[in-house]
Order: C-alpha cells, then structure tokens, then sequence
C-alpha cells in the first residue's frame, strides 16, 4: 500500500550542524508529510528536485512548535522543532496558521511512538539550551510535553471576535503564568515567566499582547498577570481576606515545612509573609509554628520590595519566587529523615557514610571541625545547591542540627573514578574512556556557564554512578580545608600535579585552571587510573613544566584526544579552549 500525503509545502528548515564543520544555514525546502515519512527537497526552477532528507515518522520523538526570545534569522518567522534519533530539527513556517497545520498533522501521526515526556520549548543555541540553561543537548526537556494538543488542560474561554482590533494602550507589562499553544491565526504563543507588552485588556477573556520579537496577538487573561507592583491576586499563594490567626490555622493544619501564603496587613497596602516551619529558631523558639514577615517597602522610591533588605524585588511576586528558590533553611536536612548505614571511606573532611535520606540512597560526609571552615561553608552551601545537573554530583543539604555537621550528597554506587579506572584496567573501550571525558566535560561545561571554579578537578574527585555515568564531584570545596599542608602550593598535599603553572605560582584559579586539571583527568582515564608523574616530586613536576615539558602521550589515547590534552596544557591561560568548546570537539570526536 502507498503512503497517503497529508500535507506539503514551502518552508525554512536549519541545518542540524551533525558535523562541527558545516557553517550553520537556513535553506528553502519542500516539505512533503506522508502516512509514513516526512521528505524534503530541494527545488529549483529549471532543474529536477532534488531530494535532500527523510524522517521516518515511527523515529519522531517530539514535535512542537518553538517559543522563542530572539529575532529569527530568517525570513519564515513560525519555528517548530522536530526531535527525531538525536537529532534536534528546526522548521520555519511562513505563518501562524500554516505552522500549526503543520504541528498538528506531525502529532496526529506521531501520537502512538515512543515519545518524550518533557520537551524544550526554547532552541539549542550556543551551546545551550535557551529554556532551562543546560548545556548537554540531550538533557531530559523541561516542560512537560502534550502529545495530543495544548501543553495546558485550563477550558480556554470562546474565541474573541474579529471587530475587536489590537489598540494601544501604553505600556503594561505581563507575566506568562504558562504556555500557551495557538488556536489559530490572531493569537500568540505564551512562554511560562516571559515577559510581553500589554497592549489592549478590555476583552475579559482574550488580552492582545506584543512579545519581544514585536509579534503582537491574543492570548487567554488568565495566562497572563500583570506584572504592576501590586496586582498578583492570580497567584495561588495569595489570600486577600485573612486574618493572622486564620493563616495560622490554616498552615498549622497543613503543616507542611516551608508552607506560606501572602496576605493583607491590617495596615492598609502592606502584605504579610506567614509561613509555616519545624526547625528550631536561634531564640528557643518552639516547633513547629507559623512565622509572619511583613512585605517591606525600600524608601529610595516606587517598587522596591524586601523581606530581608539584601535582597530588593521590582514586584512582590518576584520577590516570593526568589525566596520559594532560595529560602533560608532549604539546605537544611531533618537529622530526623536522615539514616546513617556503613562507611565508604574518609576523605579530607573526615568519614563519608552510606545513608537514607527521604526514600533515597545518599552519601554522607561527617565533617570533622578541625578539618572544615564550616562557617563559611554554611554561606557557600546555599550556593551550591542551586548548582544541579546531571553530570554533577549534586548536594541534597547540610545537617547542623546534628554533631558533627553532615553534608548529603547524591549516591554514587561505584565509587570515585580514579579507583574505577584501574579496577577496570584492559577493559575499558575507546567508546568508554571518551563517554568518561565527555561526561566530565559536560559537567564542567556547566560550571563553567554558571562562573563556578571546581579548583581540584582530578579523577579521584569525580565519582561512577550504577549506570556507569562520571559525575563531577567536591566543586570548590577546597576553599574550606582548614589543613594548610594542602591549602599552599608549597605544601606536600597540594594537588600540583593537576595544577595550572599560575596556580602553582600565584594561586590565580580560573575556568582556564580547571581546563588544564581536565586535561591532567583525560590522561587518567587514557592511562587507566595511573597516576600522573608517577615517580616524581613536585618540585621535579614543576622544573619540567618551566622547561616546557608536558605529560606524553598515553598508549591507550588516539592522535585528536592527545591534541586536546595539550589544548589544555598551553602555557597561558587564554591558549585553552573552554570547556564549552572542549566539549564541542570531544563530542565530534565520539560522532566518528
Ligand atoms: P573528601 O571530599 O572529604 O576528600 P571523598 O569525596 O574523597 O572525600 O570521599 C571519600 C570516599 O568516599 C570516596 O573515595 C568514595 O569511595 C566515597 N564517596 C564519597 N562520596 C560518595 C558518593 N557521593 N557516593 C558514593 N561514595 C562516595
């Protein structure tokens, strides 16, 4: 049986850039979608078409329509992306309407596979993600993806009707609470947290805004709030008419740590923090108990809205995401949830322990007090736990209830890298050690993006999960080791087999010194755990860097990945690549 055409047409596909070489271009195609693959082609006058690319349709994963916060580049303005094998594909529509028909039809085919459950709304670009900020293009999506329709169930109030035009109206400015997905030609897409100029709000229902592209349509009021000083009756945290006693009430019943809601003063136009807590208060307080801060306004002028005077907010909604991210006790874990099994084995800080933390298998770091600046760590643990991605070993929190204080840290079932490699020694595939490298550099690529500086990035620092994925692990925790034979480099335990030559002589740490580390990691792995320089002391280490000298080759490491390593080793820092592009080459030498 033929396949049955469903749609076809002109549209602006982007080149998927499979090989690092091909510039990135936009080119016209001939689309033709079919019961069984969707084909395009080149046409032009005069000559045959030629055919240029074929997806079969039981290989689409994903296919939704792109939600973007930059000018397109080209002259079809209507993005969709198509996520088919590994590949990311980009179209460009020419319209508003011929984009969904188009979107539509791919979902209609594609329904039955084997699809994403989260998708990226935003594009690949520059190396990462311009929707959650990732660097692996691959990560798992960040919004949940709807096979059959609209990313949102909310009923959409009725279509507005064709006399109502767009007008002026100065300039109001709104929050997308979600996205939204167009029902036809006069509306817009929605990106959950953009911002988008309000231009006419008399309609109750459908609200004509303008994004930052200039694209102007309707989209449904209740999508939207309007981000004014004061307006956020929207959101779910706020309760207009609440008494203190009743918002005690009501979270003393939930009781749910870190539970709150925003209600008014009995002042007129102030509003109130209550939130619900168990840990114990620096005064004795008793557990647990609703806590009530008053929303306090800066005097230096309109808008300047804090709880704690470090951090000010234009509006109080942004005001109570911040504090929802970042609230002061989120780091901290219940001793009480936290089970302690046998020991893994010691490190700088002291005893690291298997554990149970919240229906999860964690490891935990006791931490002697001689060994740790622990109040400084306190500060930086905040910090650190907002750093998460899947090629990190991520903090879980910090116990100070407890002595000596504890950090919980992700499970990592086969241990530290350095012992992986030679316990696995003659068995590890090319394909293996460049995953290894790879994995390691997506997670320094990421903390690279986010000015974060691991500063002892060594094979015995980064640590194996159960499905044998490498994970970056004790990033930046060397600023709080209170042992000074490791803190100079000097000293016997400094690391300066893996260190950059400025920071063997003026402890300048940088991105660019994490690099060179990564290099040093690289022949680890190509050596199979053998230690760098085995034989020699540090300060021999040291002369024959100054002469120019360089680790050499491993037997195990191919020509491109040898090259790569001395990429790391260049003597000035700006000679080293990021890790960004490192990751780039590594990632086309695994394409080979
Ligand atoms: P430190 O950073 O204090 O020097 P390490 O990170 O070197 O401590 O930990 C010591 C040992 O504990 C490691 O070699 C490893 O075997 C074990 N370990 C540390 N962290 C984890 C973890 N997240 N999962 C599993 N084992 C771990």
């Amino acid at each position: 049986m033929f396949p049955r055409v469903i749609l076809k047409g002109t549209m602006i596909k982007k080149s998927q850039q499979k090989k690092r070489t091909s510039p990135c271009n936009y080119k016209e195609r001939y689309f033709v979608l079919d019961t069984q693959d969707l084909k395009y082609s080149e046409r032009r006058p005069g000559k045959k078409p030629m055919m240029k690319g074929c997806i079969e349709l039981s290989r689409i994963k994903c296919v939704e329509i792109v939600c973007s916060d930059i000018p397109i580049p080209c002259n079809f303005k209507y993005p969709f992306q198509i996520f088919h094998d590994s590949h990311y594909l980009y179209i460009f529509a020419p319209d508003n309407d011929c984009r969904l028909r188009w979107v539509r039809a791919l979902k209609e085919e594609t329904k039955h596979n084997n699809l994403v459950a989260k998708y990226h709304p935003n594009f690949w670009m520059d190396g990462k993600w311009r929707c959650c900020h990732q660097t692996d293009k691959l990560a798992a999506g960040c919004s949940v993806y709807d096979p059959v329709g609209y990313a949102s169930k909310k009923p959409l109030p009725q279509l507005p009707d064709s006399e109502m035009g767009l007008h002026d109206a100065g300039q109001r400015v709104v929050i997308a609470l979600q996205n939204y997905t167009p029902l036809g030609d006069d509306d817009l897409p929605l990106q959950k947290d953009q911002e988008y100029v309000l231009i006419k709000s008399s309609h109750p229902d459908w609200w004509a805004v303008q994004d930052s592209q200039g694209n102007t349509g309707f989209v449904p009021s209740t999508y939207v709030a309007e981000k004014s000083s004061t307006n956020f009756e929207r959101f779910e945290w706020y309760n207009k008419k609440i008494t203190r006693g009743e918002a005690e009430d009501l979270l003393m019943n939930e009781g749910k740590e870190g539970a709150f809601m925003v209600r008014d003063s009995r002042q007129a136009g102030v509003y109130t923090v209550s939130v619900f807590t168990k840990a114990p208060g620096s005064n004795g307080e008793k557990n647990p108990r609703v806590k009530h801060y008053q929303i306090r306004q800066s005097e230096t002028g309109q808008g300047a809205f804090y709880l704690a005077e470090k951090y000010l907010f234009s509006t109080i909604p942004e005001l109570i995401h911040y504090h929802q991210h970042n609230a002061a006790d989120q780091w901290e874990v219940d001793h009480e949830e936290l089970t302690l099994g046998q020991e893994l084995g010691s490190g700088q800080f002291g005893l690291v322990r298997e554990g149970t933390w919240r229906d999860r298998k964690v490891a935990v770091k006791m931490i002697r007090e001689e060994y740790m600046s622990d109040e400084d760590f306190k500060e930086e643990a905040r910090i650190m736990m907002r750093l998460s991605h899947c090629k990190l070993v991520q903090l879980y929190g910090v116990c100070t209830q407890r002595f000596p204080m504890c950090l919980v840290f992700e499970y990592m079932e086969n241990g530290c890298l350095s012992d992986y490699l030679r316990d696995n020694k003659g068995r590890l595939s090319q394909d293996i050690m460049l995953g290894m490298c790879l994995d390691v550099s997506e997670g320094m690529a990421y903390l690279e993006s986010s000015t974060f500086i691991h500063r002892d990035l060594a094979a015995r620092n980064c640590l194996v999960s159960k499905n044998n994925e490498v994970k970056v692990s004790d990033f930046g925790m060397t600023r709080f080791v209170l042992d000074d034979q490791y803190t100079s480099s000097q000293c016997s335990k400094f690391p300066v087999k893996w260190s950059a030559p400025e920071v063997i002589k003026y402890c300048k740490f940088s991105s660019k010194s994490d690099i060179w580390s990564f290099g040093v990691l690289m022949w680890e792995v190509y050596n199979e755990g053998r230690l760098p320089y085995e034989n020699r002391s540090n300060a021999e280490v040291v002369e024959s860097l100054n002469a120019g000298l360089r680790l050499l080759k491993p037997r195990l490491a191919p020509d491109a990945v040898y090259l790569l390593m001395e990429w790391c080793w260049k003597e000035k820092p700006e000679d080293r690549p990021s890790f960004a592009l490192l990751l780039h080459e590594l990632a086309s030498l695994s394409d080979l």
